[in-house]
């Protein structure tokens, strides 16, 4: 039984999650740890091996059971090298993580986008399993996005492809934090509630229930404490969600008249926290938006492996590439 299982992470901002899975693509257990970049990639890499070691200990495995790990970084990979030189959500630019990760956990490392592993995995295993084509969007402090076509995920140039928070949906629009006008992501993402609560709350002296939950600057705030000001019918958080979720269906309809996907998963901490309340804002924008298809003709579904689709995808992205 050597070699057989998959261990998975996503390396987050601030969280290390590890898994496990199995031959078939079970998750056997997890582990978290905080990631604490400040520490370099040596640090960080040491704490992703604890994490990993942790959930092997948990699945009753240990390192020679282990054929490959998959990390899912928040930056882009190049598809030649196999490696992230550039990770700005970490603080490391310029440093091949890659090699340095494979010289830490002395195995095959494979990395991919984060939100490249999410989509991947919620296609193979999750809300689009069956289908051919898809695009994932993921709504969290920003919003990312991937896309599989032809059952391959389409990484592109430099593997920059399915940057879709920063597809531009207004003409000198809000600005983003890419530095361009009018991207969704400064619409549809938890940075971008947070400035605009600024501006209505913080600047133009609008009332409203989130100043009982966070200070006035909003950004710290937790996506339960979003849903009960939302549940709430709090006016302000009811208008800049609404129409975010609004946009990314418009910006979804875009996608559609692109690659025209069988079906669209919408995930990320936002939407885990909201289930199906921003559906039918995100299928509105969506209908209307909508060039020569129906509705019908593209589904639209709720991400159904949560937390797990980033580090399940690492490992299925592990795993596919070590079969090749
Ligand atoms: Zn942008």
């Amino acid at each position: 039984m050597a070699g057989k299982y998959t261990v998975g992470i996503d390396l987050g901002g601030t969280k290390i999650l590890a898994i496990v899975v199995s031959p078939n693509l079970k998750v056997l257990a997890r582990s978290k740890r905080k990631t604490k970049s400040e520490l370099g990639i040596d640090g960080t890499c040491l704490r992703m091996k604890k994490a990993s070691e942790e959930a092997l200990l948990e699945a009753g495995l240990s390192w020679k059971d282990v054929e490959s790990v998959g990390i899912a970084v928040p930056s882009a990979v190049d598809p030649d090298t196999g490696d992230a030189l550039h990770s700005p959500a970490l603080g490391w630019i310029n440093q091949p993580l890659r090699k340095r990760f494979q010289q830490i956990f002395r195995k095959k490392i494979f990395l991919e986008n984060d939100v490249n592993c999410g989509t991947l995995a919620e296609f193979r295993i999750g809300a689009a399993k069956g289908y051919n084509s898809i695009v994932g969007y993921f709504v969290g402090t920003g919003l990312g996005g991937g896309i599989v076509i032809n059952g391959k995920l389409h990484t592109g140039v430099r593997g920059s492809a399915g940057e879709l928070g920063h597809e531009i949906i207004e003409y000198n629009g809000r600005k983003c934090g890419c530095g361009k006008l009018g991207c969704i992501e400064a619409y549809c993402s938890k940075t971008a509630f947070c400035r605009q609560f600024q501006k209505l709350i913080t600047q133009e002296g609008r009332k409203s229930l989130l100043s009982d939950y966070t200070d006035n600057d909003f950004k710290g705030i937790k996506s339960s404490a979003l849903l009960k000001c939302y549940n709430a019918k709090d006016k302000i958080t009811r208008r800049v969600l609404n129409k975010g979720f609004y946009l990314l269906g418009l910006a979804a309809a875009n996608q559609a008249s692109i690659i025209a996907p069988e079906c669209i998963v919408f995930g990320g901490g936002v939407i885990e926290a909201f289930k199906k309340l921003p559906m039918p804002h995100i299928r509105r924008g969506f209908s209307e938006n909508l060039f020569a298809l129906s509705p019908e003709d593209i589904k639209l579904k709720l991400s159904a492996l949560g937390d797990d689709a980033v580090p399940v995808g690492a490992a299925i992205y592990a795993k596919e590439k070590g079969e090749v």
